[in-house]
């Protein structure tokens, strides 16, 4: 029988529930056990796509073409599988099914209710993913901090999940803050027992608890803990600070969280967990032999979150070049013609980022034939290879007007054009080209050489595309389309000849970077920026024995 674990939040909120989560399913997976992370969202958007990054981070989407929360990304990239649409659900999702469902009149002239009716598809949606045996263990996520009036239907649903299946079935692991008063010079319990007292008033009482916490937790300080909380002390879990978000699972390994969730759910113990290749990739991030510096050039820099997947396909690819990346976070919006030389000089690769709309186009324009042009190594991901194509045909091709569409509708010059079948799309919300589609790439092309392959599939997320009207004059300049969607024929890749790495994608290779592959456009893009940083340092020697002689 499948088990389900849930992990819920305490005290306060970004205590980092998302990577406890992964964290304790990547021990259960490298123990052997298959398993699975589902994350719930209490808001009332059907999904996150419609969501500004600046509210939500970055929208990650799946193999399926599902726009889910950023969670679900550090799931792949911890679990190396894919996860799906039935990972990832919203109160919105929950009670659009509801309201359909009863105006088909499936509730025979019942009252719809909140209970049973939406905590009843709640279980429904957990039980979904341990069907068909697929999965040993299935943990659930619960978003948002016990005590919100959104998380109340998940708590209940839970609840009632344990009185059905039992406690041997059905583990609650509680994350929540033990707080450091620096002029008292102590760890403070108190609010872990509010958050657990008033979980327990809904009738949900949590197996384990996670303290983060920046000082060590003492054994009189668990057993406090337990002692008012209700738990058994070895289920009192310290959660130190970490430097990486990486070294978490083996920091719960040390503290034996798999360990206890096993026992309590009555599983095998045998097996001790294998993470050889996680411990190679972190031996390789903690002692780099260099260093590259990546310019980042997007209009949502000041908010990490927003390009998450980017940043840690950056980590990846650095760990597997041994070389540690900084990245320098450039607005686009502050970019210009006269500062691109000034801002990007240093830089030994520039990644242009995706987006929507016209705010900072004109400054990522500029980074990018300020990389055309001094043969920086150049990533263009989705909005990023768009304005690659149209700095090319404004630049080389000489058409002034070239523009996207979309910032542009008027354009006679448009190289980016809305896709056919987008046109008559009113919704918003999940109708993009999204999810897994595949491309050919040419044989000869660098996109090839990359991959060590010419069909590949990756993920998309756009309305808008190269228009093939364009293309030959684009190749003969030296602009290739070197990977092509085998059905229709749409511009996937686009490389410069006599350039050293300048490469656009119309897909998100930063969605299927994981820690334990890494990649190849990712490694081969910290590849690049290290032979640049050599040339360029070999040139400046050169330049300084010369003016020596
Ligand atoms: N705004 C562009 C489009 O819709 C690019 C989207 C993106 O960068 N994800 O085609």
């Amino acid at each position: 029988m499948t088990k389900y674990i849930f992990v819920t939040g305490g005290v306060t909120s970004s205590l980092g529930k998302g990577i406890i989560a992964a964290s304790l399913a990547k021990l259960l997976q490298a123990r052997g056990f298959r398993t699975t992370i589902q994350k719930f969202d209490p808001y009332i958007n059907v999904d996150p796509g419609t969501l500004n990054p600046y509210e939500h981070g970055e929208c990650y989407v799946t193999e399926d073409g599902a726009e889910t929360d950023l969670d679900l990304g550090h799931y792949e990239r911890y679990l190396n599988t894919y996860t799906s649409q039935a990972n990832n659900v919203t109160t919105g999702r929950i009670y659009q099914h509801v309201i359909n469902r009863e105006r088909e009149g499936a509730y025979l002239g019942k009252t719809v209710q909140v209970i049973p009716h939406i905590t009843d598809e709640i279980k429904r949606r957990v039980l979904l993913l341990g069907e068909d045996k697929k999965y040993d263990i299935v943990i659930t996520e619960l978003g948002g901090t016990v005590g919100d009036i959104e998380s109340l239907p998940y708590i209940e649903a839970v609840r009632q999940l344990k009185w059905e299946m039992g406690n041997s079935n059905c583990l609650v692991v509680h994350l929540t803050l033990i707080p450091y008063l620096r002029a008292a010079k102590e760890l403070k319990t108190k609010p872990t027992q509010h958050s657990v007292k008033m979980m327990s008033e809904h009738g949900l009482l949590p197996d384990v608890l996670v303290c983060r916490t920046e000082e060590p937790l003492n054994d009189d300080l668990k057993r406090k803990v337990a002692l008012f909380c209700n738990v058994t002390q070895d289920a009192v879990i310290e959660a130190l600070d970490a430097d990486t978000i990486y070294r978490v699972p083996l920091e719960m390994m040390t503290e034996k969280l798999d360990l206890i969730c096993l026992q309590k759910l009555q599983m095998p113990t045998g097996i001790e967990p294998d993470l050889t290749k996680w411990k190679e990739f972190l031996n390789k991030l903690r002692y780099p032999k260099t260093k590259v510096t990546v310019g980042l050039i997007g209009k949502y820099v000041e908010l990490q979150d927003a390009y998450k997947s980017i940043l840690e396909a950056m980590i990846h690819a650095g760990a597997m070049n041994e070389c540690k990346v900084e990245v320098v976070n450039i607005h686009s919006e502050y970019l210009t013609k006269e500062t691109a030389q000034d801002k990007l000089q240093k830089l030994d690769a520039i990644l242009v980022a995706p987006g929507f709309g016209s705010r900072g186009i004109e400054g990522k324009i500029d980074a990018i034939r300020y990389a055309r042009v001094n043969k920086v190594p150049f990533l263009g991901i989705c909005l990023g290879m768009q304005m690659a194509c149209v700095e090319f045909a404004r630049n080389v091709l000489g058409m002034p007007l070239a523009h996207s569409t979309e910032m542009d509708p008027d354009t006679d010059q448009g190289v980016i054009c809305m896709m056919e079948e987008q046109k008559s799309i009113t919704q918003k919300g999940g109708t993009m080209r999204l999810g897994s589609y595949d491309c050919t790439l040419l044989p000869d092309s660098k996109a090839a050489a990359i991959y060590g392959s010419t069909a590949i599939a990756e993920r998309h997320r756009h309305r808008y595309e190269f228009n093939s009207q364009y293309e030959k004059a684009f190749e003969e300049a030296g602009f290739v389309p070197t990977g092509k969607n085998p059905k229709t024929n749409l511009v996937e890749i686009v490389e410069l000849k006599d350039h050293p790495f300048y490469i656009g994608v119309q897909f998100h290779p930063e969605y299927k970077s994981t820690v334990e592959n890494p990649h190849p456009l990712f490694v081969a893009f910290i590849g690049a920026a290290k032979v640049a940083q050599e040339q360029r340092n070999a040139a400046t020697k050169r330049l300084f024995e010369k003016s020596n002689a």
